[in-house]
């Protein structure tokens, strides 16, 4: 079963911006997804109106197979948000700000309490329990708001840049938690703009640009297409077409370059064997580089340069 299913999702604001422009995305159950995109992508709206914080213009949303629109109660039953920005109660012990929450799901107090301990001493809060939350770090304030969101036990949960802000030895060990949830059966979707974090946690991946998606995938074979190595060739022949090559695709940059996409396991010769044979003459070669991050920017500005 998907965890969620987005149909078609439109969201046009009252100032006429259209962030989302059809939004097709599937989340398998057990997944933990990353939803990559740069910003004003159209990563929040989204979040938003699954959360039922924002109207959407028009599409359907299902999260477990319930509709949004119909069965709204066990929507927000199966979810748990981290939004970005802190929106706590500063003043308020933090084991209050959880039991709070747990009350707004109709969890009873005597249930509440072994339950914020519980997930208190597994964030590694255990001993602030009876602090204010304005006497917690950035990191901490940010465990809380994870802790938070899990008290009514949701299946599927959501976290809006997770790490923004937090120090390298606080992620790690936050990381290192959401991959045991996730292992014990929650369905993960996080927002990122570190890619490292999206490559360490996440087994499938979308990218969003402008209001689309323009990658969905799997970690994996996002990762593999690293294996290989990008090139723009320079020509003196004028070049109307992309020249068709066997042993790589190719893609018209300009009348005189191309850009080709070789396994590094090729030997560099055969393209030049197969570029001889069309009597291309080459004239430069620049290499691209292609970590994760120039890739996704690759995607992103071809998407937007259609
Ligand atoms: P992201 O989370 O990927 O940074 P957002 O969903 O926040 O992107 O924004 C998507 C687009 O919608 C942007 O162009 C942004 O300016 C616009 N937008 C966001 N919120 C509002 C709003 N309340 N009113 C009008 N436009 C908005």
């Amino acid at each position: 079963m998907n965890a969620l299913s987005v149909k078609q999702l439109v969201k046009t604001y009252k100032n006429g911006v259209t962030a989302l422009k059809g939004i097709d995305l599937d989340v398998e159950e057990g997944d933990f997804y990353a939803l990559l995109g740069a910003n004003g992508a159209g990563k929040s709206t989204l979040i938003s109106i699954l959360c039922s914080l924002l109207n959407k213009t028009s599409g359907q949303i299902s999260v477990f197979g319930h509709d949004l629109d119909n069965d709204n109660t066990r929507v927000k039953q199966s979810l748990g948000l981290v939004p970005q920005e802190f929106n706590f109660n500063i003043f308020e012990p933090i084991i209050e700000i959880l039991v709070n929450q747990a009350g707004f799901y109709g969890i009873n107090r005597a249930t509440a309490f072994p339950r914020a301990h519980e997930l208190l001493e597994a964030l590694g809060l255990g001993a602030k329990k009876q602090d204010s939350a304005r006497q917690l770090s950035g990191g901490m304030k940010r465990r809380l708001m994870i802790a938070r969101a899990l008290m009514h036990q949701p299946k599927l949960l959501v976290l809006d840049e997770p790490t923004a802000g937090v120090d390298i030895e606080i992620r790690h060990s936050l990381w290192q938690y959401l991959t045991e949830l996730n292992n014990s059966g929650t369905t993960i979707i996080l927002t990122t703009h570190y890619l490292e974090e999206a490559e360490q946690l996440c087994r499938n991946i979308g990218i969003i640009s402008e209001g689309k998606v323009i990658e969905n995938t799997s970690m994996k074979d996002l990762l593999s297409s690293l294996k290989k190595e990008c090139f723009i060739i320079e020509t003196s022949n004028p070049l109307s077409a992309p020249p068709s090559l066997s042993i790589a695709p190719t893609k018209l940059v300009d009348e005189h370059s191309f850009y080709v996409e070789l396994e590094k396991s090729r030997p560099l010769n055969t393209l030049f064997e197969e570029l001889s044979k069309l009597q291309i003459e080459v004239t430069g070669m620049r290499s691209k580089n292609n970590r994760l991050e120039e890739l996704f920017i690759n995607r992103i500005n071809a998407d937007s340069a259609q």
